[in-house]
């Protein structure tokens, strides 16, 4: 048995059918974010725009996020020391959990080293505590959620993306008596479509089921004070779980659920990928804490607001170029391909050519003959930076005779509209 070769053979398969993946060497430039630094090898370094990033609100990079960390890091070092149970609770990470629930409207929440884990934890956990525990879950859900179910003993069974009445007849063979977890989450990323909430929360209550929900895309995003799209819609108090990460939004490191006590206790408690794994440091609970808390403000809000703004110009200009945007109502741009060999070349075009960095999106994460560019513009994405997408992309379209929309919804794309009062109907939504 030659073990090196098992290895090289997986790995070829992988390069067969278009799916390895290369990772781009970048620095982010915390000054001129979404500005970075490309190593394309040893010798040379290029400027580039990334537009692919999931720190949609810039967070990351915010003066007084990195204050935050800088100053808890020079008071209390950069370690956690251990485990939750093992001296690793430091009272950033306590504060951390408060303005969480507070965020969520919940009596408490924990965090986890990751939104992953947070996924995995609890919904296992959870699997696990409820008797003859049957787990509905949407047939889009994340990976983190899959392993949770899978670690879990409970049964589970898939219902069609997004589809109520799917739903609706998998709870009724159920019955009421048996207990049920209805794991979905709020915001999907790929397709950028969002879950009719309270209506599930509706079939949840109807059937007497528990609702777990994935809010990662969204928290910071949505909602008056950046508690996501359920609280956006009013209907956050209905969700049993809300699990969301830290790393996305909130521009740090860590996940969370945010729930009633005796669900955060329990998990707390029974949980092993919390209980064995050694806790956030304090200095990222205080960079996002900080993040969280200055979401909630008036700052907040005008960030969401300019990040919706980008996002929606940058759609209406792509479509208006003939480029063939699926179609949704968040502030992710999916631009399709449908095909992984070239999705990976428009993306290598990208970045050669126009210095334009997208990581191509091809399967297993999307499904083969849906492979996409996934744009996600932020609220430091200037009109400029627009143009550029729009001219590049067209530039690559055109190179590798991609096929545009035949008749593109023609959208007035005037740089009056958007340095004034915009014009554009959803744009007036999202500022309201
Ligand atoms: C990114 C992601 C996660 C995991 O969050 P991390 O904090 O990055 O581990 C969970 N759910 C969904 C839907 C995600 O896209």
């Amino acid at each position: 048995m030659v073990y090196r070769r098992i290895f090289d053979d997986a790995i070829s398969r992988l390069k067969d059918e278009r799916r390895y993946r290369v990772f781009a060497d970048l620095e982010r430039d915390a000054d001129a974010f979404p500005k970075a630094r490309w190593r394309r090898d040893r010798a040379s370094v290029e400027d580039v725009v990334i537009w692919c990033s999931n720190d949609y609100l810039c967070m990351g990079r915010h003066p007084e996020v990195i204050s935050a960390m800088k100053n808890a890091a020079a008071r209390h070092g950069v370690g956690s020391g251990g485990t939750r149970n093992i001296s690793g609770t430091n009272h950033p990470l306590v504060e951390l959990e408060a303005e969480l629930a507070d965020l969520h409207g919940k009596e408490a929440a924990l965090v986890f080293t990751s939104g992953w884990i947070s996924n995995l934890a609890t919904i296992s956990t959870i699997g696990d505590l409820l008797p003859d525990c049957l787990i509905l879950s949407d047939q889009l859900n994340h990976n983190s959620m899959i392993e949770g179910i899978r670690r879990s003993k409970a049964q589970r069974r898939i219902f069609r993306h997004n589809d109520l009445a799917h739903l609706e007849e998998l709870l009724a063979e159920a019955g009421p008596e048996r207990a049920k977890l209805i794991a979905f989450e709020s915001l999907y990323s790929m397709n950028g479509d969002i879950a009719p909430i309270g209506q599930i929360a509706d079939l949840a209550r109807r059937y007497n089921a528990m609702t777990y929900m994935d809010e990662v895309h969204a928290v910071g995003l949505y909602g008056p004070r950046g508690g996501g799209i359920a609280e956006r819609d009013g209907v956050m108090h209905r969700i049993d779980v809300i699990e969301g990460t830290l790393a996305k939004g909130f521009g740090t490191l860590g996940g969370y659920i945010a729930a009633n006590e005796a669900i955060i206790d329990a998990v707390r408690s029974y949980a092993p990928s919390f209980i064995f794994t050694t806790a956030l440091p304090p200095a990222i609970a205080s960079a996002a804490q900080t993040a969280v808390r200055l979401l909630k403000e008036r700052q907040g809000a005008e960030l969401r607001a300019q990040h919706q703004r980008q996002a929606m110009l940058t759609k209406h200009a792509l479509s208006a170029a003939g480029l063939p945007v699926m179609a949704n109502p968040s502030h992710i741009v999916p631009v399709l391909v449908g095909d992984a060999e070239l999705c990976k070349s428009a993306t290598d075009m990208l970045l050669d050519r126009h210095s334009i960095y997208i990581q191509p999106i091809n399967y297993p994460t999307v499904e083969k003959g849906s492979e996409r560019l996934r744009i996600t513009p932020g609220p430091l994405h200037t009109d400029a930076h627009i143009v550029h997408l729009v001219e590049a992309l067209v530039d690559v379209w055109k190179s590798l005779k991609l096929p545009f929309v035949e008749q593109p919804k023609v959208v007035e794309f005037k740089r009056e509209s958007v340095d004034g009062r915009c014009t554009f109907p959803e744009f007036k939504r999202a500022a309201e």
